[in-house]
């Protein structure tokens, strides 16, 4: 079931997004987001509201931060035309390789930005949540270049799935703490680190790893992530001489896709997110959040989740950890509610595909996430040829090994095929 807003509602709340007036004061996109919270942890959200309003759009914040995505990070990350794919697809691709960012992937972005926030608000450690590791590290890795402390909570089930990530964050000088609770996954592991935020609001810093939870996370990490999609912009124009028909993006809790699509609202561009559809469309077969959830409160946000009838948040499944998440961010839920983002699903063999032809033909191994963005949009091309497409290449994949060689490569194309 996907909601929809009635059309004059939608275009209200759209014209707010594109002038950037959401979320409104309230932390709402339209009917989503908000804050809904334990009183305990109230005055941590308030500190951490009236910090990100201080700071994060002043002029000596913004110049250490840019800094520090350009020469630490490595930005601008390049924009690459990738001919062969263009060529076997009957469109032009062009990739935004935030897999050539440090760590690998876009969540760098985020990491360093809040580190420098918590810098900033006087924090003396940092604790973070993961679920297959990759915002661990990336915290770690900012922690450690900022100077501060870090902790990262971490599911047991997810421990001993991720075991390189852990030994990667402890080697950045993290302390990973192994969360027994709950569903000893990502889930739980966020809501053991908020139960710790509680205990030293002021002291502690909680570094979120996407455009989740309650507000002002959604708020905080869209503005920092948003520099993929300023970029991607400009290199379009710059490169292909226009801007893109239709953008492409993975979504997991959203925060890549909304940092592509947010400086793109404005724009004539089909923008279209991608969600892991698993093995199937029953529930717990995936997690199409957006494609086929219902609207509810998860993790201090009103937004879509996945839920059986009783309203009990219902497990993931994914063959890409980093997608395997019962909710997503609220101005997602807004963008789909409104129309001017279409979300849709694409399964486990079709991402899998995807990876697979995506190195053959461009030499590029895509992280298992990014690759859901690439088999639909595959599928999009075949429906609508000759376009000009952008694909958002969230991260590398040489953290999937380990999946990957449980699932030998089917397609063979040879070089000159
Ligand atoms: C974590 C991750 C994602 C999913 O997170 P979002 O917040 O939805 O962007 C996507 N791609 C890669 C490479 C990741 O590491």
């Amino acid at each position: 079931m996907k909601s929809q807003l009635p059309a004059d509602e939608a275009s209200a709340f759209l014209d707010a997004a594109i002038k950037g007036e959401l979320p409104d004061e309230r932390g709402r996109f339209g009917p989503f987001g908000g804050r809904y919270v334990p009183e305990t942890l109230v005055p941590a959200f308030e500190r951490l509201e009236q910090g990100v309003r201080e700071y994060l759009h002043d002029a000596d914040f913004q110049r250490e931060f840019q800094r520090e995505l350009r020469e630490w990070v490595g930005r601008p990350t390049a924009l690459t035309f990738a001919p062969r794919l263009s060529e076997r697809w009957g469109t032009e691709v062009w990739l935004k390789r935030e897999d050539l960012a440090h760590t690998g992937a876009h969540k760098i972005n985020n990491a360093i930005g809040q580190a420098l926030l918590a810098k900033r608000l006087g924090a003396q450690r940092v604790i973070a949540e993961t679920g297959a590791g990759q915002h661990g590290v990336a915290s770690a890795a900012a922690c450690a270049r900022v100077g501060l402390p870090c902790s990262v909570y971490m599911g047991a089930v997810d421990m001993e799935r991720q075991a390189p990530n852990v030994d990667r964050m402890r080697r950045l000088g993290a302390e990973v703490i192994a969360v027994e609770t709950g569903d000893k996954t990502l889930r739980a592991a966020i809501d053991e680190a908020m139960r710790k935020w509680v205990t030293d609001p002021s002291g502690i810093y909680y570094l979120l790893g996407s455009a989740v939870g309650a507000h002002p996370y959604p708020y905080l990490v869209r503005e920092l992530q948003s520099v993929i999609g300023v970029e991607a912009r400009e290199q379009m124009i710059e490169q292909a001489g226009a801007l893109p028909d239709a953008a492409f993006a993975c979504v997991g809790g959203g925060s890549n896709a909304i940092g592509l699509f947010y400086p793109m609202l404005g724009d004539d561009i089909e923008l279209i997110g991608v969600e892991a559809g698993g093995t199937g469309e029953g529930l717990g077969q995936n997690a199409a959040t957006l494609a086929t959830g219902t609207p509810g409160v998860l993790q201090g946000a009103y937004t879509m989740i996945l839920q059986n009838d009783d309203g009990q948040v219902q497990e993931t499944h994914s063959i890409s950890a980093g997608l395997d998440y019962s909710g997503v961010g609220p101005e997602h839920a807004l963008l789909q509610a409104t129309g001017r983002v279409r979300y849709v699903a694409a399964g486990d063999d079709d991402a899998l595909a995807a990876l697979e032809e995506l190195c053959e033909t461009e030499g590029i191994l895509t992280a298992l996430e990014t690759a859901h963005a690439f088999a639909y949009a595959r599928r999009w091309s075949q429906e609508n040829p000759r376009k000009r497409i952008l694909i958002g290449n969230s991260g590398r994949g040489d953290k999937d090994m380990p999946t990957l060689t449980k699932h030998p490569a089917r397609i063979r194309t040879s070089a000159s095929a």
